[in-house]
């Protein structure tokens, strides 16, 4: 492989590899025929693949062929908890985007959600690192198993929207390598990833994409990456800086190519001499090393997979992701599921019941093929013998008010050039007074629950909130919703209410409510795993992969998200991230990470440790089939002088019971499970001392313990 490259290498003029260095499109690379070099066409993006945009405006292209299928996002995929599933939709998402012709799908986004407000959350999987590692080498292999690189996104610690070009996000050592590096680290390592995108942020004082440190010494020396490192969009300022980092392909969403840093202000600063070809020369080599890899180029072009998008297997495999994502929060006096023979009159109300959300978000916006909503999942389970009767109960919010300009156009401009844009007007920035649930639509809403024999409320956020660009202001539900929730509660105590939601709400009423049920963005198929839950064809088995606390004041990762201190964002809250955080301070959370119950009931026994293997029975002991997930957490018995946190997930595995069927759940310690990272040796160490195995339901339902010595 070397060989062909530096034979390639060798061959092409400084002109023609400055073209392959940075965007000749707003999604492509430039070619080089005389050499038979192809471009390399990249796309958004986590739940799907892109709709074609025109080359050089942010339009999209209006093709009738580029609907796709909308995979559940991964906040849904993490809450599976399953690596077969992520998987799967890693290998749906990567056979989609070779049928369209793609080389390189800017996915997945695995930022660590530190905070419940940042716009982005949706497209990321979790506040556990470990759960991220797991899931994120599976999706992958998924995706380029079809001839397709993965692009992990966006390196690192880019877990917040406000000022994302231009904030410095400061984090300590130790913090980086056991908190926000690992995902990162077990995709390169463990999943072969081909590519990675450099996050906008600074990170201790240097742009992420640019930065030497962090992509030099952590990525390419510490890592050994050798794929491509590609730019977010406009996230490279400096030529020189560029040049000199590890970057490979400089990518912008401005559309005068060639002024782009590492285009002609780049050749100019060679030819003048002051900066050496041999700098391009390793960059170029990156780029033919991906292209081998994915058969663009040399003997094997011929055997490169031509995928396929839209199959049945796609929608089929989107809805699997969706049924296992669904998490049963809270069911008392087992409201759920629904008898459907019993059931005749369904109210279904809130706007989030009809609501197509594949549009929407920023990047991760998809042209689905279609999107079954929740009332359409309803309806379409129940038959013609049930009377399903719809309200929005809330106001159904506008689209923005000039939904025709694409955001991402004015994406890295100041705020005060992003408000006042293209022809004058303000197009971003403002929001239009949001309406909000008044007495009438609440009084019909609860008029309708008093009729029926099942009323089922579907509200929660939408791309309106959970969206690139942009950190929400507060947790409090959007649109009044939480007056029309009392309300509904006090009518009826057995209303089912479900959030429909990219990332953690307040939930006020959640003492009062009997039966909470969550799901993130789950697909096109998202209507239908829901019907499927609430009607009892499926036992939900999603768990938690962040936790939801009751407000924002118990959240450790204030500062930045909401509290910008407009160029700096010190990461305060160290290794103390999510439950780390929660459990160790017993936060009086509303549902802890780890938590999802089911429609049956699981006993755990029998724990063993025996060396390093812990070995547990699990039984089904209701009347269903369900699925599991057992979890082991590691806890330090004494403090001593590192601060830790109580307790960390270090094992999981989802296992499938029929009615009274057991199975043995093994997890294998490894050092790393009782390893800290040492600043001093530049490496995971680890503490002696007496340790608790502990396996659970959720990080706060501990089931079964066992001490260990290390
Ligand atoms: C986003 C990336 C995305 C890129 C291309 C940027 O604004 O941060 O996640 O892949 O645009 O659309």
């Amino acid at each position: 492989m070397e060989k062909y490259i530096e034979n390639l290498v060798s061959q092409l003029t400084l002109e023609e590899k400055i073209r392959m260095i940075h965007g000749a499109t707003l999604f492509r690379t430039g070619a080089v025929e005389r050499l038979d070099i192809p471009e390399l066409s990249m796309s958004d993006g986590p739940m799907g693949v892109r709709a074609e945009f025109v080359d050089n405006e942010w339009r999209l292209v209006g093709n009738p062929d580029d609907y796709v299928s909308y995979l559940p996002c991964n906040s849904a995929v993490a809450s599976t908890w399953s690596r077969e599933l992520a998987g799967s939709a890693g290998s749906t998402l990567g056979e989609e985007a070779r049928g369209r012709g793609k080389d390189v799908i800017l996915a997945p986004g695995i930022n660590i959600k530190r905070n419940p407000l940042c716009g982005r959350n949706f497209e990321y999987m979790s506040e556990d690192p470990y759960l991220v590692s797991e899931l994120v080498v599976p999706m992958v292999q998924g995706i380029q198993s079809h001839d397709v690189a993965a692009c992990v996104k966006h390196f690192a610690a880019n877990s917040q929207e406000t000022e994302r070009l231009w904030v410095d996000t400061v984090v300590d050592e130790r913090t980086l390598q056991e908190i926000y590096f690992p995902g990162f680290k077990a995709a390169v390592e463990k999943g072969g990833i081909f590519s990675l995108m450099g996050a906008y942020n600074l990170l201790n004082g240097e742009h992420c994409c640019t930065s030497k440190s962090l992509l030099g010494k952590v990525l390419r020396d510490q890592w050994k990456f050798d794929g491509m490192i590609v730019s977010d969009w406009g996230g490279v300022h400096d030529t020189d800086l560029a040049v000199n980092s590890p970057l490979d392909i400089e990518m912008d969403v401005r559309y005068d190519f060639e002024n782009h840093y590492m285009a002609q202000p780049l050749l100019k600063k060679i030819e003048n001499g002051e900066v050496s070809e041999e700098l391009v020369d390793a960059k170029v080599r990156n780029i033919l090393r991906l292209m081998l890899r994915l058969k663009m180029i040399g003997p094997a072009k011929n055997d490169r997979k031509a995928g396929c998008y839209n199959t049945k297997a796609h929608q089929s495999a989107a809805l699997d992701v969706a049924r296992e994502s669904l998490i049963l929060l809270k069911n008392e006096e087992n409201t759920l599921p629904f008898a459907a023979k019993n059931v005749k009159k369904v109210a279904v109300i809130g706007a989030n019941a009809v609501t197509m959300h594949s549009f929407g978000g920023g990047s991760a916006e998809i042209k689905a093929l279609y999107e079954v909503t929740p009332l359409m999942g309803i309806k379409m389970h129940l038959g013609g013998n049930a009377g399903v009767s719809y309200v929005p109960g809330y106001p159904v919010p506008k689209p923005g008010a000039r939904p025709e300009i694409s955001w991402q156009a004015t994406s890295t401009d100041s705020e005060e050039e992003r408000d006042v844009s293209l022809d004058g007007e303000k197009v971003r920035g403002v929001k239009a007074p949001e309406p909000v649930a008044t007495e009438e639509t609440i009084r019909e809403a609860v008029e309708l629950a008093k009729q029926s024999d099942a009323v089922i409320f579907v509200g929660g956020l939408n791309h309106d909130y959970d969206v690139e660009g942009l950190d929400r202001g507060n947790m409090t539900l959007p649109y009044g919703q939480d007056a029309l929730i009392e309300a509904l509660l006090e009518a009826r105590p057995d209303t089912v209410i479900v959030m429909y939601a990219g990332s953690p709400v307040a939930m006020p009423w959640a003492e009062k409510a009997k039966t909470i049920l969550w799901s993130y963005y789950a697909g096109m198929e998202g209507g239908t795993a829901l019907a499927e839950v609430l009607f009892g064809a499926v036992n939900p088995s999603g768990k938690l992969a962040e936790t939801l606390i009751r407000d924002l004041e118990q959240c450790p990762a204030r500062q930045g998200v909401n509290f910008a201190l407009k160029d700096k964002v010190v990461y305060d809250d160290g290794v103390m991230v999510g439950y780390r955080h929660y459990n160790t301070v017993n936060a009086d959370v509303l549902f802890p990470f780890g938590h999802g119950i089911s429609y049956t009931n699981y006993e755990y026994s029998g724990l063993t440790v025996e060396g390093d293997v812990v070995s547990l029975t699990v039984a089904n002991v209701g009347n269903v089939t369900g699925k599991e997930t057992v979890q082991m957490y590691i806890a330090p018995m004494e403090q001593g002088s590192i601060v830790r946190p109580a307790h960390q997930l270090r094992g999981f595995e989802k296992i499938e019971l029929a009615p009274g069927e057991k199975k043995t759940v093994r997890f294998v310690l490894s050092e790393m499970d009782f390893a800290v990272y040492d600043v001093e040796k530049g490496t995971f160490c680890q503490i002696p001392g007496e340790y608790e195995v502990q396996i659970g339901a959720s990080s706060r339902d501990i089931r079964l313990k066992a001490v260990v010595k290390r």
